[in-house]
């Protein structure tokens, strides 16, 4: 016994998913005709590139970007029923996406809106950028968040011109290092304390340091509890008598 479509009196088979219709009614009923632009706010940090997804921050390489603007979409009201499916070929590759979400603060690319496996209408999909700061890039910034310290002490003479010296390493060390590395200074009576937010560029530092003044460390290392990664992290220390 052939079936037909009882809307359009199509013959088709007989689906209880699609309610009977055929695959062009189905997609007719549930098209939803106002939409065709959809829209998300991501909060991206320019420092680091990490995307707030929930209360926390995450990498923000595509996929993590594409499960941000998923949950955000599943929050609206008019997708209430239906599924949207981003496929992450539309979205390009992780380093020039970052380069142009940060120049550009947002990225349009296309959408599916499903339902029950069958796909229903495409939409414009645009990921819109808010710039902000993430908790951890601002505690490095203000010396808060360091996985390094130095303790340079002045021995003998000359303190101005080895404060000079160490500064001048220190720029050179910044100057090749990620954009999320920060190295506060803190110049104290006779002598520097200085916490580097990286432990791989604060070990660099500390070389560059003993190298320059023929000298050597007194080292140790501490467990720290870090609120903005919820976890302990070990922060190399150093002493180091120029
Ligand atoms: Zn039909
Ligand atoms: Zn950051």
């Amino acid at each position: 016994m052939p079936y037909y479509c009882p809307r359009c009196g199509k013959e088709t088979v007989y689906s209880e998913e699609l309610e009977g219709l055929c695959e062009d009614c189905f997609r007719e009923k549930y098209r939803i005709p106002s939409l065709n632009k959809l829209d998300v706010d991501i909060k991206l940090c320019p420092i680091c590139g990490r995307v707030k997804f929930g209360n926390k921050w995450v990498r923000g390489n595509i996929v993590n970007l594409k499960h941000v603007a998923l949950s955000q979409l599943k929050k609206k009201k008019i997708l209430r029923g239906y599924d949207v499916r981003i496929d992450l070929r539309n979205i390009g590759d992780n380093e020039p996406l970052l380069s142009q979400l940060l120049s550009d603060n947002y990225i349009v690319i296309p959408a599916e809106i499903y339902k029950r496996d069958i796909m229903i209408q495409t939409v414009t999909l645009e990921i819109k950028i808010n710039k902000q700061v993430c908790p951890t890039c601002r505690k490095k910034a203000t010396g808060n968040y360091y996985e390094y310290v130095i303790h340079v002490r002045f021995t003998g003479g000359k303190a101005r011109e080895k404060e000079v010296k160490v500064r001048n390493i220190i720029s050179r060390v910044l100057s090749y290092a990620k954009p999320d590395v920060f190295i506060d200074v803190r110049k104290i009576h006779r002598g520097m304390d200085i916490r580097v937010s990286d432990r791989r560029i604060g070990d660099k530092l500390l070389h560059r340091i003993i190298d320059a003044f023929n000298t050597d460390a007194r080292q140790y290392s501490e467990r720290r509890f870090e609120s903005t990664l919820n976890r302990y992290i070990v922060v190399r220390k150093a002493t180091v008598n120029i």
